[in-house]
């Protein structure tokens, strides 16, 4: 079992390098922010609720957004792995992650992935996005930077529990969408062959 996470602020480019991972490594991407999407567009309450967070730019509570990586999990079984996107995005939800693998699979994380890139990139490929995604988050430039903000204040700081465990790799952002995936291919491989 390959289980990655691909880590990094928004606008890093993870949406768009998971789709590679995974037809690379047959291992589903699960990326939170999609499933809130997802529960956003039924209205469901859980949808409800992550909305308030998600317009101004804030992080979800870190035991709603567990739990709902916790079912997503049980209802998609898979033998092979999962691309975590956009979880962990706190210590709290990094260590339910190891509890998570350890108690449904008897697993643990293989690597994380970081990609690297400058605030000031992020804002402008974030506003570039919104002009398509149809995302609230990525049109207006202050719930873009709030973002960031939390990116930083929040979960930044999760990279010090992988890198005590050892699974830690930074990646250079910028680049061709194929430099970039070559050079996840090449650290994915180098830790599964551990
Ligand atoms: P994303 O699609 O990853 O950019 O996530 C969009 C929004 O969903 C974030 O700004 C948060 O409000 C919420 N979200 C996604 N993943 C998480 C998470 N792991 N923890 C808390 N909030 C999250």
């Amino acid at each position: 079992m390959l289980n990655i996470v691909l880590f990094g602020p928004p606008g890093c480019g993870k949406g768009t390098q998971a789709k590679f991972l995974e037809e690379k490594y047959s291992t589903p991407q699960i990326s939170t922010g999609d499933l809130f999407r997802f529960n956003l567009k039924n209205e469901t309450e859980l949808g409800k609720l992550a909305q308030s967070y998600m317009d101004k730019g804030q992080l979800v509570p870190d035991e709603v957004t567990t739990n709902m990586l916790s079912d997503h999990l049980d209802k998609h079984p898979n033998d092979y792995g999962y691309i975590f996107d956009g979880y962990p995005r706190t210590t709290a939800q990094a260590q339910k992650l190891d509890e998570i693998l350890a108690e449904k699979y008897n697993k643990e994380v293989t690597i994380t992935v970081a990609l690297v890139v400058e605030d000031e990139v992020l804002v402008k490929r974030l506003l570039e996005r919104g002009k398509t995604s149809g995302r609230a988050d990525d049109v207006d430039e202050n719930i873009i930077r709030s973002r960031i903000t939390e990116y930083y204040e929040k979960t930044a700081v999760v990279a010090e529990h992988f890198k005590a465990q050892g699974k830690w790799v930074e990646i250079d952002g910028i680049g061709t969408i194929e430099e970039i995936t070559q050079k996840l291919f090449a650290a994915i491989d180098h830790a599964q062959a551990k």
